[in-house]
């Protein structure tokens, strides 16, 4: 017999959460882990909680509210003595954050009887892995075996990150002072949040993207205003911009060219944000034949089942869109598979992507765009937040919902937020997605007033021509 029914490699949020659904659905767990904090203490939680969501949260919350008080209250009539800033106390509430949360699914793990083997995971053959402990090693076998081993950032040669002067995006949360001028490669998720933190606190901030097009898979007409505010907010983007070299010599000196002519600029600290890498290393994939695709992600059927028998594998690692939300989600499903439940594959349309700039940028499905080169006829409704009595109320009037339907059927087919709160509006247009909506279902749906989910409720009026407030 097998020391466990289930041993999960690695415990961000898609392998903690596929070892407590398989631990509450009856079944004997184990997750190795080999995480360690800045202390050197194990801790579970993955990028996400460690070096990922959740800090980059805590930085970006500090650094909105430091700013609304610098330039924002006095538009409310509240006048403030210019506030102070203290960059190591932000810092330090970042990191109790993030200990309250990894402590936290520590407790989980013993609540719900999910063993924790602190160590490095190696499969040695399907059913078999080897955990490896300073220079300790130990072997356990189990019925069923889940890879969650998650992502890293990627390299690239023309900027190593040294962690002085250029960092990646672990670095660029630790910063103890705020850099005078701060260089970003790569204008995405990442470049974007990040450079929104520095630059509130007071850097001026230089993002070099290599693509022509902001964001290319947001939607045009939300990626538009989404670019406008950012350079508004003083977010210097360099689009098509290709670095030749980063020096860093008492600074970061960096080569790119932009428009065939090349360039050269000067900052204190770069922050190298280029997208991330699936993490199969030291897992003893070649040595046991598990199957990799040419950009080095786990292949899996729509089960999350792998080449081997008996090993399964989810989240960042198996590709697909590189989110937490994602990676628990098929957490969820295929524990539950593997108790022998019937599971449904996760769509990956219906996954909803938040930009947590401010105003904030979320879209879940097709856009205007995609629609139009699958040859879909679709119906379009937006909303803008200037005509929403609660954002004006807020003073947040930046932005629109766009949503999308199909034009027979009216089902919803995309939703494109930029605006206060996107990252909870989205919530509901994406549940009427699942669900199989039509924009008149959201039509119908009575929305409190007055709040910021009435713009969504005036999209989807203004899909059949309806709205009443614009
Ligand atoms: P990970 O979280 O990477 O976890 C994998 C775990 O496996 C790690 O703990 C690792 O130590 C462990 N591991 C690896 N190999 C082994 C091994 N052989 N043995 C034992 N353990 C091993 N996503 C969002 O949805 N929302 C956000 O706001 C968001 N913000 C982000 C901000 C930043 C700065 C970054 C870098 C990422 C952000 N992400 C965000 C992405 C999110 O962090 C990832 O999509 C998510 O963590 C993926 O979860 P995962 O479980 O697949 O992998
Ligand atoms: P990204 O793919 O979002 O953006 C990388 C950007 O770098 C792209 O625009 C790309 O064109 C550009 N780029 C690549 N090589 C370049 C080069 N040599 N020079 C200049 N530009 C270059 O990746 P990211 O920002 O590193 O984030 C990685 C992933 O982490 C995200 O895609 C997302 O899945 C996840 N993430 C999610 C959130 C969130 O959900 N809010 C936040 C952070 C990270």
């Amino acid at each position: 017999m097998a020391d466990y029914q289930l041993v999960v490699i690695g415990a961000g949020p898609g392998g903690y959460v596929c070892a407590l659904r398989a631990a509450q659905l009856g079944l004997k767990v184990a997750c190795t882990e080999s995480w360690r904090d800045p202390a050197g203490a194990p801790v579970l939680g993955g990028t996400c909680l460690n070096v990922g969501c959740i800090p980059s949260k805590a930085l970006l919350d500090s650094s909105h509210l430091y700013q609304h008080i610098s330039t924002g209250a006095a538009r409310h009539g509240i006048h403030c003595a210019p506030p102070q800033l203290d960059v190591p106390t932000m810092l330090k509430r970042k990191d109790d954050i993030v200990k309250s949360l990894t402590d936290g699914i520590a407790a989980l793990f013993r609540k719900h009887g999910v063993d924790w083997i602190q160590g490095h995971g190696r499969l040695l053959a399907p059913g078999w892995i080897e955990v490896s402990h300073g220079d300790k090693q130990s072997r356990v076998s189990a019925e069923q075996v889940v890879i969650a081993t998650g992502s890293i950032p990627a390299a690239i040669p023309q900027a190593t990150v040294n962690n002085q002067n250029i960092v990646d995006s672990t670095g660029a949360l630790e910063f103890t002072e705020v850099p005078a001028e701060l260089g970003i490669i790569g204008a995405g998720v990442i470049g974007l949040e990040l450079g929104s933190v520095w630059a509130r606190l007071g850097a001026r901030v230089t993002l070099l993207e290599a693509l022509p097009d902001l964001l290319p898979s947001v939607d045009r007409e939300l990626s538009a205003v989404a670019q406008k505010s950012y350079r508004n907010q003083g977010l210097n983007l360099l689009l098509g911009a290709t670095v030749s070299a980063a020096e860093d010599n008492q600074g970061v000196t960096v080569q790119y060219r932009q428009n065939d002519a090349v360039q050269q600029t000067h900052f204190n600290k770069l922050i190298v944000a280029v997208g991330r890498h699936p993490n199969t290393s030291g897992l003893g994939a070649a040595e046991v034949g598990l199957k990799l695709d040419a950009r080095g992600f786990i292949q899996v059927d729509t089960l999350g089942r792998t080449n081997l028998p008996g090993v399964r594998a989810i989240g960042d690692v198996t590709g697909g869109p590189m989110l937490a939300h994602k990676a628990s989600e098929e957490g969820v499903r295929i524990a539950d598979s593997i108790a022998g439940r019937t599971i449904t594959p996760l769509n990956h349309d219906h996954v909803p992507w938040v930009i947590y700039t401010w105003p904030e940028l979320a879209w879940a499905g097709s856009t205007a765009e995609a629609l139009q080169s699958r040859g879909i006829a679709f119906r379009s409704g937006a909303f803008p937040f200037f005509a929403s009595g609660r954002a004006k109320a807020m003073g947040e009037t930046t932005g629109m919902v766009k949503l999308l339907s199909d034009a027979q059927t009216d089902r919803l087919l995309g939703v494109h937020i930029f605006g206060p709160s996107a990252s909870e509006l989205i919530a509901e247009a994406v549940l009427a997605m699942e669900y199989e909506a039509s924009s008149e279902d959201l039509a119908r749906t009575i929305h409190a007033h007055p709040s910021l989910s009435e713009a969504v409720h005036e999209a989807a009026l203004a899909v059949n021509d309806q709205a009443l407030h614009i």
